[in-house]
């Protein structure tokens, strides 16, 4: 029995999945597989584990096991949950990369989808659980379209051997026929339960114009006019990335400055300013389309994933208009806005504000990138601005180049979006873009298996002893050159044995005992394959902390974000000269100055390391945080996964690692050119000069395009003949990332 306190109690009874618990549960009891669609904040994350679990399904030893495609939701979900039926956070636990607090008395967990695949390979009956939830499947997220895939044949089998197991998906939007009408998955279509929406109806109000370019001021005045004219509920804007989130933030602040303390306490005394607002303008809202809000499916976000895709570059400035007199707003501190970005690389005790109340006597304003969209319910959102637009990662076919392109939503993600306006009454959408260009977006936007590189996950499936990777029943399949190409790779790095051309045309070739040592290791086969060699000369420690500073994405802050003030400035162009300055230290000289960006990472783990990790150290030398603690984490969980593989290193974490000798770093640039060889970019030669664009460019075997060392590069001035890159991305040119140099013999 659950002892819940009353006003969680009677919070949950207001949830529209309690009204379906015994249809729920009932469909569960009589079948293996369940698919459970309801809008997102109809209470599925937070109550269908809490009926499983009152269900018995954890009471005979074996758990119940919630996927999250994103970080954040695993853990503040199981946070939530464990709060909301009074348990421990013993009992209620996350497991996410590099961190959980699972126990031995874990009844409950919540993970991300990666890292139940993980557990897969340990073992396939998956026997410690009881039930597995997969949770946000519309967002078709690589992990848990292959979970589906894999449970759909360990659920049977676990029937078989007499140790029952329930699969239920879950999705916020009704498109689920990729799951329930594919034989090739579930031979009997699964039933599915709907769980009535009781959204609130919400006006979508769509721009006459759409903006082309300055979109970000256009959210900026839209969001304006809401809070100085409508009557008081919360704000959500969704914009594409960090940089314009924080800029937006910014601008708003300063034009509804909010000073502690200095606002009235009484909410009533709010409501009545925007009634005088109100009176004093007449309200004309725009000009509108009206049409109700109706349940349609969404699509993926593509923000915080395991695998690391996301916000990277924050190229360009939106602000450039910010001092434009005619832009910015007059101040007006009469009506405080509260305002709070929300995106996945914020810290994560920054994301949990956007739970509780703003101050009394202000507007609650949440500027955030698309996690906004299922994976978290902001409370009290009356308004939503919508730009209509998305930052997502593009990988180029061939090349496998990456970019981050701002590119239209779906009509599934849009009216997400705005049904995130209709929680707690009727609500507002404002779209900022035509009802005619809304016309022209997609309805759906693709899975995300179908937009990526799969190496890792052909490598994950060899390892489960899948030799026939195309005959794995795939919600959606990946292309069949992109499944070559994965093959290909693999087998160049060893992890596959080579077979006759005729057997490789059928993507059959057989695992190494090389291959299942990288697969163990929790990340992608270039950067296994580095761990696999590390044992050589001592390096194991460098290879560990290189190739955890090389997964985890984006270690130095972002320092040429434009300042809001002139002290801000300063303050920025101070961190800015020492950062660049730490990073001249780091790179070293002669030898180690040719590992290039590797060494500057190396560096920087072990600064941060001597420094005990602290924030402080971190913030003062333009170190990420969050980053910083990542790899730390990441280190102890190589460190124990190569001893799981090979006891004999028996290698340990050392914080106080010292830098590496010469012959250390010679040792970890043939590790490092191992798993990189394939990414191998020569200067370009003297007679290829005479294009401009060529100078000093790099040609790469695939593309016809000069590729550059980036200015904030170890090796941009170096400039050596051959290097390795981890990958190139294309932001205002092509530049290599994470570049070393390679010696010429
Ligand atoms: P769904 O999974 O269907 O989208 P959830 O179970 O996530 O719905 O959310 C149900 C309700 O619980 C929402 O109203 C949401 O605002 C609330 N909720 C979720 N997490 C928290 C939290 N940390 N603090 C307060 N309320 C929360
Ligand atoms: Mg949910």
């Amino acid at each position: 029995p659950v002892d819940r306190f009353p006003e969680i109690q009677e919070a949950r009874l207001k949830l529209p999945v309690l009204a379906e618990e015994q249809v729920i549960m009932e469909a569960v009891r009589e079948n293996p597989f369940v698919v459970i669609c309801g809008e997102t904040g109809s209470g599925k994350t937070t109550q269908v584990p809490q009926f499983l679990y009152e269900a018995g399904y954890a009471s005979d030893g074996g758990i119940i096991g919630i996927t999250e495609p994103r970080r954040v939701a695993a853990v503040s979900m199981s946070h939530r949950v464990a709060k909301e039926m009074n348990l421990s956070t013993r009992v209620v636990s996350y497991q996410i990369r590099y961190e959980g607090n699972v126990t031995s008395d874990t009844k409950i967990q919540f993970m991300t989808d990666g890292v139940l695949l993980k557990e897969i390979q340990k073992d396939f009956l998956l026997k410690r659980y009881s039930a597995i939830i997969i949770d946000e499947a519309h967002e078709r997220s690589v992990y848990t379209d292959i979970l589906i895939g894999l449970l759909s044949r360990i659920v049977p089998l676990r029937n078989k051997k007499g140790m029952p197991m329930k699969l239920l998906v879950m999705s916020a939007t009704l498109c689920v026929e990729d799951f329930t009408d594919n034989i090739k998955l579930f031979r009997v279509p699964p039933p599915v339960i709907k769980v009535d929406a009781r959204q609130y109806p919400v006006t979508i109000h769509f721009n006459k114009r759409t903006p082309l370019e300055d979109y970000t001021g256009e959210v900026f005045h839209k969001t304006c006019k809401i809070h100085r004219m409508l009557p008081p509920g919360g704000i959500l804007v969704f914009l594409t990335g960090q940089a314009e989130v924080h800029s937006l933030c910014r601008r708003l602040r300063k034009a509804f400055p909010f000073r502690k303390g200095s606002t009235t306490t009484d909410s009533s005394e709010s409501m009545r300013r925007f009634k005088k607002a109100k009176q004093k303008k007449a309200v004309s809202l725009p000009r509108i389309d009206l049409d109700n809000y109706s349940a349609l499916p969404v699509d993926e976000g593509d923000e915080d994933r395991e695998a690391g895709i996301g916000d990277e570059e924050d190229e360009g400035s939106d602000l450039e208009n910010e001092d434009d007199p005619t832009i910015t707003e007059k101040a007006d501190p009469s009506i405080p806005l509260f305002v709070l970005p929300l995106y996945s690389l914020l810290a994560p005790e920054k994301q949990a504000k956007v739970f509780r109340p703003p101050p009394p006597g202000t507007r609650l304003c949440v500027v955030a990138t698309n996690v906004a969209e299922t994976s978290l319910t902001i409370p009290g959102i009356k308004y939503v601005v919508d730009c209509g637009r998305v930052k997502k990662r593009f990988y180029d076919r061939v090349t496998g180049v990456s970019s981050f392109k701002i590119s239209w939503i779906s009509q599934a993600s849009a009216n997400q979006r705005a049904g995130r306006a209709g929680r707690t009454e009727p609500g507002h959408c404002y779209r900022l873009y035509s009802s005619a260009v809304f016309g022209d977006f997609s309805l759906f936007s693709e899975a995300e298996i179908t937009r990526r590189p799969v190496e890792d996950l052909v490598l994950q499936m060899k390892d489960l002893n899948i030799d026939k990777v195309v005959n794995f029943p795939f919600p959606t399949s990946p292309s069949a050159e992109a499944l070559i190409a994965a093959e290909q790779l693999l087998v160049s790095l060893g992890a596959l044995k080579e077979v006759k051309e005729m057997e490789q045309a059928r993507l059959s070739c057989p695992i190494t005992p090389l291959g299942s040592a990288m697969a163990s290791f929790p990340v992608t086969p270039r950067y296994a394959k580095m761990l696999a060699l590390g044992k050589q000369q001592d390096c194991l420690p460098y290879v560990i902390a290189v190739v955890a500073a090389m997964t985890v994405r984006e270690l130095f802050e972002n320092l040429d974000r434009p300042a809001g003030s002139e002290d801000e400035s300063s303050k920025l162009t101070q961190r800015r000269a020492r950062l660049t300055q730490m990073r001249r230290l780091w790179a070293g000289q002669g030898t180690s100055l040719l590992l290039g960006d590797l060494m500057v990472m190396l560096g920087a783990v072990g600064a941060c390391e001597f420094a005990s990790c602290s924030p402080k150290f971190c913030e003062d030398i333009g170190l990420r945080y969050k980053a910083m603690l990542e790899i730390r984490r990441l280190r102890r969980q190589l460190t124990n996964a190569v001893n799981a593989v090979s006891p004999e290193v028996d290698a340990f974490v050392n914080p106080k690692m010292t830098p590496p000798t010469e012959h250390q770093v010679v040792c970890l640039r043939q590790i490092v050119l191992a798993g990189l060889g394939d990414h191998l970019a020569r200067r370009v030669q003297a007679e290829d000069l005479l294009d401009p664009k060529w100078k000093n460019g790099y040609k790469t075997p695939l593309m016809d395009e000069p590729v550059f060392i980036h200015p904030t590069s170890a090796l941009f001035k170096t400039l050596p003949e051959f290097v390795v890159y981890q990958e190139i991305v294309e932001t205002t040119k092509m530049y290599m990332k994470g570049v070393s140099a390679v010696e010429q013999e």
